[in-house]
């Protein structure tokens, strides 16, 4: 008897118990937030990277991707000059894991004449131009080369911009540097090793432009014009009025990218295939650009 009387005590407070824990529980939910992820996602970013097949391509392509990983948001639309895709490339793009977009756009037979002075990657980031107005609503676009060094913090500073951004390059002619010149806040001129009579005397990794703009500029695109694809391409963006410029990195104080030049390496000698028919050698091989 005094058994039972104590399980039903014991089993009123366990259905008790219970239900005080069921209400709060209840009541918690109810004050957290509605949050869709859709709603949290920062505005896209768009990273043209024109590349070309050499012996330092997979190797720059691997540094830019690991960089790019970091970010949050960002679509990366490779785009190679050449008359075909290279497994290659899509295998080192797959293993990167950042998502991408992979498109060729081989440089024009006729600009490749002047040896010297080729309008490297316009081709190519003419054709990410045409996918963005294909594909893109919003957002923004950045020209990131395969051989540069970028702190990612720039891609969080450039993925508000209204209209274009602008900030410093290291570097960059035998000045080291070359950035907007800001005085009392605004844009005053340009500090640039070479101005050459340009407009915009700036670097390719020196600015990035909003998605919506480009679509209010349907005829915007970059020359085939070396030394003059920036300058071109950000007049092509007319009406764009100074003012309207915004300045990252700390109002143009801080250097967050730089226009590394890669050191040429020479092609791989061909291999001794009767030598080494039956290694490795033979698998790492296909990897490299050969003589
Ligand atoms: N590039 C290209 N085709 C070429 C030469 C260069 O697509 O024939 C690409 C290259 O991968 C890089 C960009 O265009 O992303 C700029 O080329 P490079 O770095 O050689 O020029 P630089 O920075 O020295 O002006
Ligand atoms: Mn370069």
């Amino acid at each position: 008897m005094a058994l039972g009387k104590s399980i039903k005590m014991y089993l009123t407070i366990f259905v008790a118990t219970t239900c005080i824990y069921m209400v709060l529980y209840q009541y918690h939910i109810s004050r957290q937030p509605i949050t869709s992820p859709e709603l949290l996602k920062p505005p896209p970013l768009y990273i043209i990277t024109p590349t070309y097949r050499r012996p330092e391509q997979l190797a720059e392509l691997t540094r830019l991707g690991y960089t790019l990983k970091h970010i949050t948001n960002l679509l990366w639309l490779v785009i190679e000059d050449a008359n075909q895709t290279s497994p290659l490339v899509q295998h080192t793009l797959n293993r990167i894991g950042v998502p991408y977009i992979y498109l060729i756009a081989p440089m024009p037979e006729k600009y490749k004449k002047n040896k010297k002075a080729l309008p490297r990657g316009v081709s190519n980031r003419n054709r990410g131009l045409e996918w963005l107005r294909q594909n893109a609503t919003e957002g923004v676009f950045y020209f990131a080369d395969d051989d540069n060094t970028y702190d990612i913090s720039i891609f969080e500073e450039m993925r508000y911009t209204k209209k274009v951004s602008m900030w410093p390059v290291g570097l960059v002619t035998k000045f080291g540097v070359s950035s907007p010149i800001i005085r009392n806040g605004t844009i005053s001129g340009y500090y640039d090793g070479w101005i050459g009579g340009r407009k915009y005397p700036v670097d390719m990794a020196g600015f990035a432009v909003s998605v919506k703009f480009l679509h209010e500029r349907p005829t915007a695109q970059m020359p085939f014009k070396p030394g003059y694809e920036e300058d071109g391409f950000l007049k092509s963006l007319s009406p764009l009025n100074v003012t309207e410029i915004e300045l990252l990195a700390s109002n143009c104080t801080e250097i967050l990218t730089w226009h590394t030049q890669t050191k040429k390496n020479e092609n791989a000698a061909p291999l001794n295939m009767t030598k080494y028919r039956d290694t490795n050698l033979v698998s790492i091989h296909k990897l490299l650009v050969r003589k």
